[in-house]
């Protein structure tokens, strides 16, 4: 659609689409939109002042540099011009008022819309299990959502330096392995026994444990902590029940938690993120919910979910642009994400349960295998650890039948299976 064509639209004061949010599911929407023909306005506000980004970098090569803040950009920041979309960065949106179809803004201006996308992401959890927590507003704790984030935790990465992470997740032990990259001293905290126990259980945990102690990772599991304080002209100390650990820096990596308020007091359905149904259509169906604020119908699953992960913020933000265009299309496939840790790189995919059976195929200590996840003899999930180009055939393997000494025996052909 040419740019002269929206521009009118435009000037004709024609409603079109205004989507809140400035991350790669509000990208990946405008940008599907654009692509598929779509000529009315297109707005997009965002309370950061950076043209959307991808974040999985800010973890890993953005802060151990070697990727640069312009390599993080989906879309060149000319692309959004070319395309005549109406730019309001640094801007908040305050209040959506779903009768008259408006949303106001922080610079106190008001947007009239026809459809309406809210791809507001998360941001970090400061409570949690650590809700009495004291001191994680103090110089030197840093939290990490956003290439400013990134930027000034990047800036305290020096050689020498003890960085204390509170929590195990993804974050945690992304970060804690680029700090140790940077010649960091590293502390992990968590209440868990192992990492990443809710998400992968705690046979990839344990496997994820012994690759940062065997990095140099002081790993404090099953350590809760009580208070972060100030330590004049030292540092800060990380409280526990069983002593003070001494800290240059602090990360606080316990979560993240969506930014549904606007829905919320707009009124719409909201449980653990913005209901939508599998076109992405909440309660009010001018509004859609994409990326990780949306809990979602998937067809293939047949429930509703919430996903915080890159892949889903990308397809799901196409996906709101078909439904904008009329595409019969929905929510159907299944999870997909990755990590970078050490020498450890994996992609998962599927719907794993915390109950369901652990089959291993090759040897963990080697550090290549492949995990699947089965209920009542049926795969549900599977994740490959530094095997490549599988993944899209371990997604097609979701749902069958296959016997566990057969997955088990890696002289079968896995291709084949
Ligand atoms: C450090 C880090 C590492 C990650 N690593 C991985 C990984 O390795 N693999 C993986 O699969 N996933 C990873 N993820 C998750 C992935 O990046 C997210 O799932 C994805 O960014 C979600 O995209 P989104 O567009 O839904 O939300 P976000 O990218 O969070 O974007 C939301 C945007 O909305 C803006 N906003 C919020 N409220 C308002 C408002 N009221 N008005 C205007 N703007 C507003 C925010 O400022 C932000 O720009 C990582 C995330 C982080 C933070």
């Amino acid at each position: 659609m040419s740019e002269a064509a929206t521009t009118e639209a435009a000037a004709q004061g024609e409603l079109g689409t205004v989507v809140i949010g400035g991350g790669l599911a509000a990208a990946h929407c405008i940008h599907e939109l654009r692509e598929g023909g779509y000529a009315k306005p297109i707005t997009l506000i965002s309370s950061e002042n950076e043209v959307p980004y991808e974040r999985p970098p800010l973890s890993k090569e953005f802060l151990q540099g070697s990727k640069p803040a312009l390599e993080l950009e989906p879309f060149p920041g000319s692309w959004y011009t070319d395309a005549d979309i109406a730019m309001r960065l640094g801007t908040t949106a305050e209040s959506i008022d779903t009768a008259a179809k408006t949303v106001s803004l922080s610079d106190s201006s008001t947007l009239g819309y026809e459809n309406l996308v809210i791809a507001t992401g998360c941001r970090s959890r400061l409570g949690g299990r650590n809700a009495n927590m004291t001191g994680w507003d103090l110089p030197g704790v840093y939290t990490l959502r956003s290439l400013e984030d990134s930027k000034a935790i990047k800036e305290q990465l020096v050689s020498g330096k003890h960085l204390v992470i509170i929590g195990a997740g993804w974050i945690g032990m992304e970060v804690g392995a680029s700090a140790r990259a940077a010649g960091l001293e590293v502390t992990v905290l968590t209440p868990d026994q192992v990492p990443l126990a809710v998400a992968m259980g705690s046979e990839f945990g344990s496997h994820v444990a012994q690759l940062h102690v065997a990095n140099g990772v002081q790993c404090h599991f099953g350590t809760g902590v009580t208070g972060i304080a100030a330590d004049p002209g030292k540092g800060l100390v990380v409280q526990t029940p069983t002593g003070d650990i001494p800290a240059d820096l602090v990360l606080l990596a316990i979560g993240a938690v969506p930014n549904n308020e606007l829905a919320v007091a707009a009124g719409l359905e909201v449980g653990s993120g913005v209901v939508v149904d599998q076109r992405l259509r909440s309660s009010d169906k001018s509004i859609l919910a994409i990326g990780d604020i949306a809990e979602a119908y998937n067809t293939t699953l047949g429930r509703n979910m919430r996903v915080e992960h890159w892949d889903n913020a990308i397809r799901q933000g196409k996906l709101a642009a078909a439904t904008i265009l009329g595409r019969d299309q929905s929510y159907d496939w299944l999870p997909y994400f990755f990590t970078d840790q050490f020498d450890l790189g994996m992609e998962y995919v599927g719907d794993r349960q915390a109950e369901d059976d652990v089959v291993v195929r090759g040897d963990m200590a080697s550090g290549e295998f492949i995990i699947f996840w089965l209920r009542q003899g049926v795969i549900t999930a599977a994740m490959n650890v530094n095997i490549w180009d599988v993944n899209d055939h371990l997604r097609s393997m979701i749902s069958k039948n296959i016997p566990v000494a057969t997955l088990q025996d890696t002289g079968n052909d896995l291709m084949a299976l």
